[in-house]
């Protein structure tokens, strides 16, 4: 396998300035932080290069006061005693590393503080924008994905400003002082100084991209591990009852030793990192001496200068180690932000279109106009559906599974756009309405209806945002939920496992009807809400059913054609397309599918599974 490349910040910088402007609203919000943090940096340098300086003037001006030389540097001390000038150097000392700190920390906790606040925008544009998009994309995508680039993205973005793109900045400026002081002493000096840095940049790049091909296949690794542990400690059931424990165990510490191994062999690598910037260190002070010791020695420059060059070279070494590992970081970031900005780039498919209206309050008819539908082009899951529902009529759709009778009532709620056709309430295309008032005004009850991690007043409420108590208790009460409700250890205010989990199936159902009866919604749609219930529960939530869809036009998806046969409209739904609609009188008169289908259905021998399977 080929090894994946550090990425070099050149071959990122396009995309660093790509993302800089996508950003850049976000930054400018943050100005002063990041202008606080910016100039707190420049003193940083600033108190960094004159560090080594109180030194120089040690040795130039108290201790060897006599030293002759043609050289720059501060040469009067300003009359001061040897005594005075030393404490006075001293105190500078002192002051200059405080100084730094301070503006270090400054700095640093600036532009954390404007990252955090960046990210936490970007994080939630993100995230309304994600709800926003379509189905037809979130079908497609991997939950997981969107998932990451929410928080592992954004975090890592925020993470390597601070972390890296702050340092580097440090870094780099310090280092360009460094050099212009150097020169600024004397160029010789300096360009002895600076010629080691090409074979300190090589041996140290090479290294660092070493340390992090090491790296990346352990956090590759570290991950695969954590996903076959979750898969199965989620799925620990059939775990033990296949008995796959020892075999899982084995793999596992076998992912488990190799990720061992590689964390030895980065640590390995790291260390060795260090000691060969230590000769390096060691070579340039070398040489610097050499040269220096002959130029002070002729007068050229002071001893003070000296130990200037050697501090720098101490000084400068340091970070420069961490560029590559910086440079790679802020590289490899740029993916996390392209990643964002990807996403936010998408449109959705189902939006206002421009000029829609608020949707006034519907009467409920719903008419299809040679509606065709299909997920993906090549598909054709609904070819030129025609009917007309009347306002207040029961409708059942029937038909043998994956027929599209799921997509049919998808179109009703605008979750997606028929391709061609248009759906039509009160005599009005979908498209003309905005989606914030067309979808509130169509209540839902699906098969396995989603409750969330909240309590069961605001899972009902979750139907109307704008609901009080009242209504809440009514709208349970009519979905026979009322009571147990109550029986629950705190009422309406207890709070529900992740998805429900700690309500039975049947009383998910009711909370569902109940979350849909407190729309008060013209239309109702029903996508086989008792499948899977047991003959109790379903009677139950049958009796609710039929209190929440009175007076209401309502689309029923069922398999149970016994349970339609009441319907004042049936639809029969094969292969997309509309074979038989009317009353079960008609149809059966007919002698058509659902007739067949019907006496399929009803022979003593038949029953569910011959009609979801035909
Ligand atoms: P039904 O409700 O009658 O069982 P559906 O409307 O759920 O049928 O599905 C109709 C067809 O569309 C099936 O072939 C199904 O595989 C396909 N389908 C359903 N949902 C999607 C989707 N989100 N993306 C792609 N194909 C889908």
């Amino acid at each position: 396998m080929p090894k994946p490349k550090t990425p070099s910040l050149g071959a990122a910088l396009p995309s660093i300035i790509a993302i800089l402007k996508h950003f850049w609203p976000y930054l400018r919000s943050q100005q002063r932080l990041l202008w606080t943090a910016f100039l707190a940096l420049l003193a940083e340098t600033a108190m960094r290069l004159l560090e080594p300086w109180p030194l120089k003037l040690m040795f130039d001006r108290v201790i060897l006061p006599g030293f002759q030389v043609e050289s720059s540097g501060i040469q009067d001390l300003g009359g001061l005693s040897p005594l005075v000038a030393l404490t006075v150097l001293s105190v500078a000392l002192v002051a200059a590393a405080t100084l730094r700190g301070m503006f270090a920390y400054v700095s640093a906790v600036n532009m954390a503080v404007a990252a955090t606040h960046v990210m936490t925008d970007i994080r939630s544009t993100l995230y309304s924008h994600i709800q926003r998009l379509s189905l037809s994309f979130h079908n497609q995508a991997k939950s997981g994905d969107l998932i990451t680039r929410v928080t592992y993205d954004i975090e890592r973005l925020r993470e390597v400003t601070v972390v890296a793109a702050l340092p580097l900045l440090t870094n780099v400026l310090t280092l360009l002082g460094m050099v212009g002081v150097m020169f600024w002493l004397n160029w010789e000096l300096a360009v002895i100084a600076i010629a080691v840095l090409p074979l300190f940049l090589i041996t140290t790049r090479h290294m660092s991209n070493k340390i992090q091909t090491v790296a990346r296949r352990q956090r590759k690794r570290e991950g695969a591990m954590a996903a076959s542990a979750a898969e199965a400690i989620g799925a620990m059931q059939v775990v033990q009852a296949l008995s796959l424990e020892s075999m899982l165990e084995k793999s596992f510490a076998k992912q488990n030793q190799k990720s061992l191994k590689e964390s030895a062999e980065a640590q390995r690598l790291r260390a060795g990192q260090e000691r060969l910037v230590e000769v390096l260190v060691a070579i340039a002070t070398a040489l610097v001496l050499w040269r220096g010791v002959q130029l002070t020695l002729q007068g050229t420059v002071t001893p003070g200068d000296l130990l200037v060059f050697i501090t720098y070279l101490k000084v400068a070494f340091k970070p420069m180690r961490q560029l590559a590992k910086y440079t790679g970081q802020i590289a490899k970031a740029t993916a996390s932000g392209e990643r964002i900005i990807h996403l936010m780039q998408i449109e959705p498919d189902v939006q206002d279109l421009r000029g829609a209206i608020a949707a006034p309050a519907f009467r409920g008819e719903v008419r299809c106009e040679g509606v065709t539908f299909a997920y993906r082009p090549e598909q054709g899951i609904l070819r030129n559906l025609s009917f007309t529902v009347a306002a207040g009529q029961q409708v059942a759709i029937v038909g043998p599974s994956g027929s599209g009778k799921s997509t049919l009532v998808s179109l009703l709620l605008r979750l997606y756009d028929p391709i061609e056709g248009r759906v039509l309430i009160d005599g009005h295309d979908l498209r003309e309405y905005t989606l914030a008032s067309l979808r509130p005004q169509i209540s839902i009850v699906l098969q396995d209806s989603v409750l969330f991690a909240a309590s069961v007043r605001d899972n009902i409420a979750y139907g109307n945002p704008h609901a009080t108590d009242t209504d809440i208790i009514a709208a349970a009460q009519l979905a026979n939920a009322h009571e147990f409700i109550e029986a629950l250890p705190d009422g309406y205010d207890t709070q529900l496992g992740e998805r429900g989990a700690t309500l039975s199936g049947g009383q998910r159902q009711r909370l569902a009807i109940a979350r849909a009866a407190i729309r008060d919604a013209a239309i109702v749609i029903l996508d086989e809400p008792t499948s899977g219930l047991d003959n109790a529960s379903e009677q139950v939530v049958t009796e609710a059913l039929h209190r929440l869809t009175d007076n209401r036009t309502t689309f029923w998806i069922s398999h149970d054609l016994c349970a339609t046969q009441s319907a004042d409209q049936i639809l029969y739904i094969e292969q997309g397309q509309l074979w038989e609609s009317g009353t079960h009188t008609d149809l059966m008169q007919l002698e058509g599918r659902y007739a067949h289908l019907y006496r399929l259905q009803n022979q003593p021998s038949s029953g569910w599974a011959i009609a979801s399977n035909s």
